[in-house]
């Protein structure tokens, strides 16, 4: 069987869902790869070094699409893409399927396997398999980055001969897997870290990473459901939230918002009343921009400037990592697939619950319990 990779399409897209070191995996199990010419190029990888590896080269997605039984990519496809594969394929990537029913029915009447890798389970067999944290962890890192760029501060204490700077003060509202390394690092850059969270249990990861926990009065007990996500909260909550965390922000001179909830715009935390109460110069990064946002007025990658605030909305953090991005998302799509090689053959096992919990659309159909209700919904 054949895994093809093409070249992202997506502008600004730079990183690659297979990188050379990982070919070996997948020829010594039987695959064969095609890569698209240029397709590494984003993340700085030639196609010699992908022929060095065994990998064909394809000179364009045509000729690559004819030969491909599976497609590994990035992003989800688009329309054109789709159009270009063969019936019965199996297509593997971030699906963004809650958002895209029109790639799930385009799937299903090709007959198209498709998994998202996003709905990977959380358990412990598949967490080599897990891009959503391989991404988030780059996100969380890139965001302090940038905020340490914008803060018109040092991030650390300093003692010098003219004075002492006191350090930076961040706090880090949702601690999921970018949350926990947004803390880490804004520890390391010498600031003092806060963090809260929705879900009690995270705690002790909060503390383990440096960071103090941040208490308000809400209610919580009914904060995460089954799977560990967080659950959306009623206006009522968020109202709440607000208010008790307007004191904090003011305070503060870095906030770095992650907080989502699956298939859900993300929740605003913080209104333009609570952004009137920051210092001017303070940074909010909005890791949640791309679902609408977290703060109020964030913009889907753009700098905006409230109040004297900068709001960063930028989406695209684990793209600008992308040498990293595309070594952890390789290693993650490649294990993926072998789980799906039993005694020597590719064969989708519906017993599987790494399978049947990231298999969307199969035999002409969408399949995935959570995507099934969304059929047919305006904006789905
Ligand atoms: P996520 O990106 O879905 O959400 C980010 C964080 O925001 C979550 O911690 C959530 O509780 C928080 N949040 C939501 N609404 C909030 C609000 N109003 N105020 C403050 N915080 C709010 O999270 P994620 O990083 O994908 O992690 C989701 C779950 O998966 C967690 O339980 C995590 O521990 C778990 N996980 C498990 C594994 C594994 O076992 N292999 C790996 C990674 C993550």
């Amino acid at each position: 069987m054949l895994v093809a990779v093409p070249k992202e399409i997506l502008p600004g897209e730079n990183r690659v869902a297979l990188i050379p070191a990982s070919i070996s995996a997948l020829t010594q199990a039987g695959f064969e790869v095609l890569v698209e010419s240029g397709a590494g190029a984003g993340a700085f990888i030639a196609d010699q070094a992908y022929q060095d590896a065994g990998a064909g080269i394809a000179g364009g997605a045509e000729e690559l699409y004819q030969a491909a039984d599976i497609v590994f990519k990035v992003r989800p496809p688009e329309p054109g893409e789709v159009d270009r594969m063969k019936e019965g394929i199996t297509l593997v990537c971030l699906m963004d399927a809650f958002f895209r029913m029109d790639l799930m029915q385009q799937l299903a009447s090709k007959q198209i396997s498709g998994f998202g890798l996003e709905f990977v389970p959380r358990i412990t067999r598949a967490q080599s398999m897990d891009v959503l944290s391989s991404m988030a962890a780059i996100g969380g890192y890139r965001a302090v980055i940038e905020a340490a760029g914008l803060l018109p501060k040092y991030f650390p204490m300093l003692m010098t001969s003219a004075g002492t700077i006191t350090p930076a003060k961040v706090f880090v509202i949702g601690a999921g897997v970018a949350g926990l390394m947004a803390i880490a690092t804004a520890k390391r850059l010498g600031a003092v870290v806060e963090a809260y969270d929705t879900r009690p249990a995270v705690r002790e990861q909060v503390e383990s990473v440096g960071a103090r926990f941040v208490e308000f009065e809400l209610e919580t007990a009914d904060a995460e459901d089954q799977g560990g996500y967080a659950k959306a909260q009623s206006d009522d909550f968020y109202k709440k939230q607000q208010e008790q965390m307007k004191a904090k922000v003011a305070t503060v001179d870095v906030v770095v918002t992650t907080a989502a909830i699956p298939g859900k715009k993300a929740p605003v935390l913080i209104t333009d009343e609570m952004l009137q109460a920051m210092r001017p110069g303070s940074v909010i990064i909005d890791l949640a921009a791309e679902r609408g946002g977290n703060t109020e007025g964030a913009v889907a990658g753009e700098v905006v400037d409230r109040h004297g605030v900068k709001i960063v909305g930028y989406t695209d953090y684990p793209s600008r990592s992308s040498v990293h991005a595309s070594q952890l998302f390789s290693k993650n799509i490649c294990t993926f697939l072998l789980n799906m090689v039993k005694e020597g053959r590719f064969e989708i096992d519906l017993g599987d619950e790494i399978v049947t919990g990231s298999l969307l659309v199969h035999g002409g159909q969408v399949v995935h319990e959570m995507i099934k209700p969304l059929l047919g919904q305006e904006g789905a």
